[in-house]
């Protein structure tokens, strides 16, 4: 935890010091009030008689201690918080950053639920957690030695009644605490799973609603929520211990002051205003023991939160380039794939993919097909290095991908994914998002490539039309389209579509690959398709199989030398002739 305020305390340093140095203020006039007291008592009323000119002189002293140490407490309470804000606010932007450094295979190890928690719930705890160390941590130990120093100076024998009281606080300190951390991790991981369960079934509610299952997903949640709500209980039962057991031993003190502290005034060794402000001193003690201890409780409910943060913040993306050329570009694009081999797992026995050899010039067209689960989508993954290959090596644009800097890498190679999203906002500013510096006209071709503008302009605002998040106000052939038209937008040098035209009519599909091979002749294109008829204009078509390319050829040398896919293509003819 102190790791992290070290580092991200950054803009916030100045207010981090300003507030102890506040809190250290308030203790000292805290301090001073119960000396004035005493001085009232033993000089104002005992030694002068009752001198009330001395007696009004210290009052207003106490007074201007009293208006003092209340401006310092609520500075440094302000101080506080300005450094805790501060502090969130950069791991949280540290966290973002983080993550846009992951690469597929870390981001596989999140959930998405669980990164909004820790970016929000988390740091709500450790913003409440720094107010606390920031005030109480200083405050505590500071109060406690001056406090201590006071009353020795008073009474020292009558101090001994501390030596039983700390250490008994300090055990039963240590044993909630000890207590409560796994207990609050545990609650964490639940609210985890909490948050899944809620974000799948609100962004499946139109499944749920279509087959019905409300009643269900009520349950299911119910029982999720029940779950958290027991380990919260659990958890928190152990924490609301704290206040009573403090109040019990302070009170103890106060009767064992009273009993000696009495015991001291009869024998002459105490007087009656050092008695007063004895006892002062030992509630500020016991009050800021009892500070501490709830500001430890924080900090324990904070751990969990410090150490959910610090996955995040000590993910190490799988995929270094930090050796790369920074000036490298994509030059064209051709691709070199050489004994490929790849895993998704280091564990795992079989390959996914196999022995690839592949070679396509820049410019070529070429589809991909092959059952589900034939390794389509991983084999082009791994040509803008999405994942890195088990062994083997490929080359784009006649360098190796490992040359490049993933962000040159990925200028020059397009892909749409097959569950590709867009985002909130106009169908103007999804397509800027591929290249923030296009032109309006080129925004308009591009879109006019991908077979979209006409259906946007369809729309009473046009290219001012707003999508919902992730698109849901278009329809899936529409959304593909506009996913195509921004990838084209890049200008690369590669576009791949992985099955990206599943949801857009033959005629459409077969327009937008008109438009690639001709008017984008010089980009080289790869189509993972399901319909032969998505692929068979293509200059060349991959078949794969379990992992492996299974034969390469024109649709004609396909037709006349592959079973396979003549037999596909055959059904699928009498499929559209049907
Ligand atoms: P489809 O046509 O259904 O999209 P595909 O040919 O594109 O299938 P891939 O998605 O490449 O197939 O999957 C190849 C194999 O790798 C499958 O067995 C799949 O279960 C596995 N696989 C795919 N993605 C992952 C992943 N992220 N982690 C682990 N295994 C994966």
């Amino acid at each position: 935890m102190f790791d992290l305020l070290f580092k991200y305390t950054k803009d916030g340093w100045w207010a981090a010091i300003l507030g102890p140095v506040m809190v250290i203020l308030e203790i000292v006039f805290d301090v001073a009030i119960p000396y004035a007291m005493s001085l009232i008592i033993d000089q104002g009323i005992n030694a002068r008689g009752g001198d009330i000119s001395y007696i009004m002189r210290i009052g207003l002293v106490m007074l201007g201690l009293a208006l003092l140490a209340g401006i310092a407490g609520a500075l440094s309470g302000i101080f506080a918080s300005i450094a805790s804000c501060r502090f969130v606010r950069n791991i949280r932007n540290a966290m973002m950053e983080k993550i846009q450094s992951y690469d597929f295979k870390n981001i596989e190890k999140f959930p998405v639920s669980s990164v909004v928690v820790r970016m929000t719930s988390d740091m709500r705890m450790l913003r409440m957690a720094y107010t606390s160390i920031v005030r109480m941590m200083v405050r505590t130990p500071v109060n406690l030695i001056i406090t201590l120093i006071m009353i020795i100076r008073l009474h020292s024998t009558l101090a001994l009644i501390f030596a039983v009281a700390v250490p008994v606080l300090g055990c039963g300190l240590i044993y909630i605490l000890k207590t409560a951390r796994p207990r609050f991790r545990v609650m964490m991981k639940k609210f985890d799973g909490m948050n899944s369960n809620l974000k799948e079934n609100i962004e499946g509610i139109r499944v749920v609603k279509t087959f019905v299952r409300a009643d269900y997903e009520e349950d299911k949640f119910s029982y999720v929520s029940k779950d958290v709500m027991v380990t919260q209980r659990f958890a928190e039962s152990i924490v609301i211990l704290n206040q009573p057991f403090f109040e019990l031993v302070m009170y103890a003190c106060m009767i064992a002051v009273a009993w000696f502290g009495g015991k001291f005034i009869i024998t002459g060794s105490l007087s009656t205003g050092q008695f007063m402000s004895y006892l002062s001193y030992v509630r500020q003690i016991l009050f800021s023991l009892l500070g501490l201890s709830m500001a430890l409780m924080q900090i324990v409910n904070a751990r969990a939160s410090v150490d959910r943060a610090n996955e995040l913040l000590n993910e190490v993306p799988y995929i270094d380039d930090s050796e790369a050329d920074p000036d490298l570009m994509v030059k064209n694009g051709s691709i070199e794939l050489k004994n490929v081999y790849f895993k998704y797992f280091e564990e795992a026995e079989k390959p996914t993919l196999s022995n690839i050899n592949l070679k396509i010039k820049s410019g070529e067209t070429i589809g991909i097909l092959g059952p589900t689960g034939a390794g389509k989508s991983t084999l082009v993954q791994l040509i803008p290095r999405l994942y890195d290959i088990y062994s083997g090596k490929i080359k784009v644009g006649g360098k190796d991908i490992k040359d490049y800097k993933l962000r040159n890498l990925r200028e020059g190679v397009s892909m749409v994914l097959q569950k590709n999203t867009l985002f909130s906002g106009t169908i103007e500013d999804n397509m800027r998002w591929g290249n923030p510096d296009a032109s309006f006209e080129e925004i308009v071709e591009a879109c006019k490539n991908a077979q979209a503008h006409d259906f946007i302009m369809s729309f009473p605002e046009g290219y001012d039309t707003m999508l919902e998040q992730g698109g849901t106000n278009v329809s899936g052939g529409q959304r593909q389209r506009l996913c195509i038209a921004r990838a084209l937008l890049k200008k690369p040098k590669i576009i791949i579509l992985d099955d990206s035209t599943s949801a857009v009519d033959t005629d459409t599909d077969r327009r937008i690959q008109l438009a690639l091979k001709k008017k984008l002749a010089d980009m080289t294109t790869i189509i993972i398709a399901q319909r032969v008829n998505s692929v068979k204009e293509c200059d060349r078509i991959i078949i794969m199989n379990d992992g492996m390319i299974e034969d390469i050829g024109t649709h004609k040398e396909l037709l006349k030398r592959n079973e396979v896919y003549r037999d596909l293509y055959t059904t699928q003819q009498q499929g559209v002739a049907e």
